[in-house]
């Protein structure tokens, strides 16, 4: 799902200048689907001016002394709701450009392509493969998101840092992470992943105790992700698909006990982003299309630096890159 679009402004446009706009703003991948169609269609009504605010940029409007032109005949139902639309993007794009300068971010985060109306195949990244893990049907591990769309995914885990701040911040700025939680971390706080969830956060698992797995029996490795996936459907409503080893280690028993309780997914990540450094697992020290970027619910006391802080260096680094920020359940 794309960011949340909260206002249904849709003033100032006359009828007659909403239509007939074409110039093509945005080239459709042919992939995108009927959202993307229109969303190009209503970018391409947004370029015609008929979201001016008003003005009806490039709009028919009589000299002084002149008769104005006949009225064009009323718009059709499909073309009300494309104006309508181009309406809500605007006004989603105006919230925007303001929450990214009330956070102090060097530029606004650009806003993803349409979800793929075609998932990519994910499968586990070269390497990282336990025995027989394809034959067993095992979630797959991977670091990176097979995909041209120039996007990567925030990953944040653990739940130790509670910060209002950062819930505030990433709803306004409209910026999708998956969070992935330790029990013992978060069963002091559920509330504050409760408000998480209902701002449409995905919350995954990320074992009870945050134990080392390997280092475990399968019985014990099975009550640290399955007894998690309980915990989260007890509180939060459902059994996550998405599972994280904590250090990313793991070894065939763990995926699975994870299998047998429902996982289907198992990401790890590309980048780990810090209060004040990056760390990349590449030899490029650079992001790529579909990198799995990874993050921890960390405050002062853990790291030089604050939620917000953390976010605001790795938006400023991702949009100076060129990347959108895109939700990782999306292309799953
Ligand atoms: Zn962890």
């Amino acid at each position: 799902m794309g960011p949340v679009v909260q206002n249904d402004d849709n003033r100032g446009c006359s009828q007659r200048s909403c239509r007939g706009g074409r110039t093509g703003v945005r080239r459709d991948r042919g992939r995108t689907g009927i959202r993307g169609a229109l969303l190009v269609l209503a970018l391409s009504a947004l370029a015609s001016g008929c979201a001016g605010g008003g003005g009806g940029g490039g709009a028919v409007r009589p000299a002084p002394g002149q008769q104005p032109r006949k009225a064009a005949p009323p718009q059709a139902p499909a073309a009300r709701a494309l104006h309508a639309y181009a309406g809500r993007l605007r006004a989603a794009q105006q919230a925007r450009v303001a929450a990214a300068r009330r956070w102090g971010l060097r530029g606004v985060p650009l806003t993803p392509p349409a979800p793929p109306a075609h998932k990519p195949e994910i499968t586990t990244r070269k390497g990282f493969e336990v025995d027989d893990h394809e034959e067993l049907g095992l979630p797959p591990v991977f670091t990176t998101v097979p995909t041209d769309d120039r996007v990567v995914f925030l990953t944040v885990d653990d739940g130790a840092e509670k910060d209002p701040a950062f819930l505030r911040m990433m709803n306004e700025l409209k910026v999708p992470y998956t969070a992935f939680l330790s029990n013992y971390l978060i069963k002091d706080d559920y509330g504050y992943f409760k408000k998480m969830r209902d701002l449409g956060v995905t919350l995954n698992n990320h074992t009870l105790h945050h134990p080392y797995l390997p280092a475990l029996s399968y019985a014990r490795q099975k009550r640290e992700i399955c007894g998690m996936q309980e915990v989260m459907r007890e509180r939060f409503g459902e059994r996550p698909a998405l599972f994280r080893p904590p250090y990313g280690n793991y070894d065939q028993d763990t995926l699975r006990a994870a299998k047998s309780c429902g996982v289907r997914y198992a990401p790890l990540w590309d980048e780990e982003v810090f209060a004040d450094h990056w760390e990349y697992r590449e030899a490029d020290q650079d992001l790529h299309p579909g990198d799995i970027v990874l993050t921890h619910f960390r405050g002062r006391g853990d790291w030089k630096g604050t939620m917000p802080g953390m976010v605001r260096r790795f938006l400023d680094k991702v949009t100076a890159k060129g990347y959108a920020v895109a939700r990782l359940e999306d292309y799953l």
